[in-house]
């Protein structure tokens, strides 16, 4: 284990020493010597593939994220679409023919040399600027390195990457509770798929993004609609019909959802408690059954049952009493 080392910078220093960072000048070609600097006040050195500004080393666990949550943040908010990198996928090395090399290899090579498994990365221009940090994967030895590449490192801009420039995508990526909440209500009232596939190509980064977010609520937590709707999400991401979502949420209004031409009802019965019949409601998509309690506490509910004979169906919510 390393000698600990952490820097004392602040957030904002970071960010400014990593965008004069592409202006640094590159060691010779086929030159194996690194060229030290200093910016903004932080250390830091060049190899042929990237520049590297170390942040921290053989720190705790607990003191990584202290370092990493503001600059995290901020990058968000400075450098927009944070993006991430798989370091697992590109594993050619020398004894790869030079015609099927994938250049990615070059900087997943890194990151794993560094203990991690994966880095988030932001687009700055022609460049990249990619968090590597491995305080998840190897607690023990734990290392965070701020690199700046050439963008073309990072292969060309694949599934995710696009997803990530999806409005919805990047309302619910935002931080910001009312962008979140109207992208939400989006996700719960819709099956259309060409909306859905971004959503679940960025469910990672969307899980990480709006978990622990404050997004307030009166009667109900937002935060039970945002937990539903990334659960719509993961059915769709596991080939289930969204209509086995309805028993994990209270807010699945049968005529709303018969409008949309979800659902059918397909008929009604007596319920003493309420003043409205349950309704028989057949899923238009794949046909489950369902019987639909509608009540009222507040606000009006709908307690979505799946019938006798179906399964997959998630548990079933309680409604309020
Ligand atoms: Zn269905």
């Amino acid at each position: 284990m390393s000698e600990e080392t952490i820097v004392k910078a602040s957030a904002d220093q970071v960010l400014r020493a990593a965008e004069r960072m592409v202006d640094l000048p590159w060691p010779e070609p086929g030159s194996d010597a690194s060229l030290t600097w200093e910016l903004e006040g932080l250390e830091g050195e060049t190899l042929w593939l990237t520049h590297v500004l170390p942040l921290a080393s053989g720190a705790t666990p607990a003191e990584i994220t202290a370092l990493t949550a503001p600059l995290l943040d901020l990058a968000d908010r400075r450098w927009g679409t944070r993006h991430r990198f798989d370091a697992t996928r590109f594993t050619d090395d020398a004894s790869t023919p030079p015609g099927d090399y994938d250049r990615r290899s070059a900087p997943a090579g890194l990151v794993r040399s560094l203990g991690a498994t994966s880095a988030v990365w932001w687009r700055r221009g022609a460049y990249a600027a990619l968090l590597v940090d491995s305080s998840r994967t190897a607690p023990a030895d734990t290392k965070l390195a701020l690199l700046v590449l050439e963008r073309d490192w990072l292969g060309p801009p694949g599934a995710e990457e696009r997803a990530l420039e999806s409005p919805l995508v990047q309302d619910l990526l935002s931080g910001e509770p009312s962008r979140v909440l109207s992208a939400t209500w989006t996700v719960i009232g819709t099956r259309d798929p060409e909306l859905l596939a971004p959503l679940v190509t960025a469910l990672p980064a969307i899980r990480s993004a709006t978990a622990g977010l404050d997004l307030g609520g009166a009667l109900i937590q937002n935060a039970t609609h945002v937990r539903h709707a990334l659960t719509r999400l993961q059915l769709v991401a596991d080939g289930e019909c969204l209509c086995t979502a309805y028993p994990d949420h209270l807010l699945h209004d049968v005529a709303r959802e018969q409008q949309r031409g979800h659902v059918r009802v397909e008929g009604t019965v007596p319920n003493e408690r309420q003043w409205e019949p349950d309704r028989i409601c057949v899923c238009t998509a794949c046909g489950r059954r369902y019987q639909v309690e509608q009540g009222e506490y507040h606000y009006p509910w709908w307690q979505w049952r799946p019938l006798a004979g179906r399964s997959g169906a998630p548990a079933a919510q309680t409604p309020p009493t």
